[in-house]
């Protein structure tokens, strides 16, 4: 696999970072995971904006241009020869070579850009799009700028881990009472045509995804309400589901062991996921 590390395209192999780099000592740095369905990328300037939001959040210098930035992103996905699969973007503060809580002069530091791709046929049709998936609750312990996307990802990592370890896919993130979101994705439920999902705040990441299955949602006559709901609720809702840009929209089929709905997939979240594809493809570039 060819990657990209500032400037160069190189073998994997090949590409290096130092070790004092502040994304591997401190966490301090941000991604992105844009999808390749068909060759084109999906929603490249959703999240080339939101990218721009997070450095500017954590005050790290933009690497490059938006013009620069789809070029790599492009680049690998030819050379890598990419049909459906994701390309990752990591920026990170880089470091002045030594450790310290400080940041780095921005003058003479500048911040490291790494791409790769990975991909993953059969993507638009896994087993889990069909069959839905299961999910824990579990306590949301991470720090409170969720709406940032950094690389700190240990408390997310360890919530699949509580999941797989229950036989279950995922887990959905508890925070007084009201789910966040699930550890890698946005969740909703759905009570007759009503979608439901918490309002954007620092509380969750603001998707991607989200953005767009909303306004599919309302063009496709379906009401949308920003507002918190408990675990409780969602057991008790007609379907519920997740969006992220590497699942689209996945049906959730079962809560803390409780089955939602007749516990197979909903129709509403199905629709969602063939216009989500169709529509995306589509606008793909
Ligand atoms: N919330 C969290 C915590 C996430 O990690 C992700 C995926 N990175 C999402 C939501 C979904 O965001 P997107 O639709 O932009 O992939």
């Amino acid at each position: 696999r060819t990657v990209y590390v500032n400037g160069e395209y190189l073998p994997e192999t090949e590409a290096k970072v130092s070790i004092f780099d502040r994304a591997f000592l401190m966490a301090d740095g941000v991604y992105e995971v844009t999808s390749v369905l068909d060759g084109k990328l999906i929603d490249f300037e959703g999240h080339f904006v939101r990218l721009q939001r997070s450095l500017s959040e954590l005050d790290i210098a933009e690497p490059c241009t938006r013009d620069e930035l789809l070029e790599i992103h492009r680049e690998l996905v030819r050379v890598n020869e990419i049909h459906d699969g994701l390309v990752y973007l990591q920026v990170t503060r880089g470091s002045d070579g030594d450790r310290d809580f400080v940041f780095p002069n921005p003058e003479t530091t500048k911040p490291t850009l790494v791409l790769f791709t990975q991909s993953k046929p059969g993507i638009m049709d896994s087993a889990a799009s069909k069959n839905g998936i299961k999910v824990i609750s579990i306590e949301d312990l991470r720090w409170h700028r969720r709406d940032i996307k950094t690389v700190q990802l240990l408390y997310p990592s360890m919530g699949k881990m509580m999941a797989k370890k229950a036989g279950c896919d995922d887990a959905w993130l508890v925070e007084d009472g009201f789910v966040t979101e699930g550890t890698s994705n946005n969740a909703y439920i759905v009570k007759g045509n009503k979608i439901i999902t918490r309002a954007l705040s620092n509380d969750i990441l603001h998707g991607i995804t989200r953005a767009a299955v909303l306004r599919f949602a309302q063009e496709a006559q379906m009401e949308v309400e920003e507002r918190n709901f408990t675990i409780a609720e969602a057991q008790d809702a007609d379907e519920a589901f997740v969006t992220s840009a590497t699942t689209f929209v996945m049906p959730v089929v079962e809560i803390d062991g409780a089955k939602i709905g007749d516990g197979v997939p909903g129709a509403k979240a199905k629709r969602l996921r063939e216009i989500y594809l169709e529509e995306s493809i589509k606008a793909g570039v």
